[in-house]
């Protein structure tokens, strides 16, 4: 059926999702897991300190510069960029086997990240996750109040860089709206509902 072949269009594929930190990538991607069990999140290492819930080896990998260094040298990841004084990566192992066992696989990361896959991996499916609006965006960085100004600021600059990245995406989804964007990107990516 139609439905099947548009299922089977994601399997060992690569998709990517960026988009300035605030804009919901975190719980786009939560709702498209749930609806879509067979699909593989990366999970990310970084020298983020965790935030109050997140856990070691769910939200992300934390390391220790020294040890992130490591990973780095020795080949470990796919990718990895400084974002807002700390730096994140995509452990490669990982998604080579998942990829391999013909999964689709899902990276959540930032522009430069995204921008490094492009050149490794140009066969991968680049969506662009943007705010209805800036002053939408600033208003739910600053939601999320555990960060202090300082890194709210760092963010906000960053973030204006990050959206006139758009043009260079396979596809942008505004997200103003959270089931409406999960169903586009349901669609993008090929997965039947
Ligand atoms: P946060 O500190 O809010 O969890 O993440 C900050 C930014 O880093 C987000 O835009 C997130 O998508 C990005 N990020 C998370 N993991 C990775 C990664 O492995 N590589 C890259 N390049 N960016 C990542």
């Amino acid at each position: 059926s139609m439905q099947s072949m548009a299922s089977s269009a994601a399997e060992g594929k690569l998709t990517v999702i960026t988009g300035p930190s605030g804009v919901g990538k975190g719980s786009l991607v939560k709702q498209l897991l749930e609806l879509h069990p067979e699909i593989w999140l990366s999970i990310s290492a970084t020298t983020r300190e965790a935030r109050q819930g997140e856990i070691e080896g769910d939200h992300y990998f934390f390391l220790n510069r020294d040890r992130f260094a490591e990973l780095v040298q020795a080949g470990g990841c796919l990718e990895w960029a400084e974002f807002a004084g700390n730096r994140y990566g995509t452990p490669r192992q990982p998604v080579e086997q998942q990829l391999s066992l013909g999964r689709p696989v899902l990276l959540e990361i930032e522009l430069e990240g995204a921008r490094q896959v492009r050149r490794s991996f140009p066969e991968a499916f680049q969506i662009f996750l943007a705010p209805p609006s800036f002053e939408e965006l600033e208003r739910r960085i600053r939601g999320r109040a555990t960060d202090p100004e300082e890194a709210i600021q760092r963010r906000l600059a960053r973030a204006r860089e990050e959206l006139m990245a758009q043009q260079e995406f396979d596809a942008v989804v505004i997200n103003d709206n959270l089931q409406v964007a999960v169903i586009e990107l349901e669609s993008l990516m090929g997965l039947s509902c």
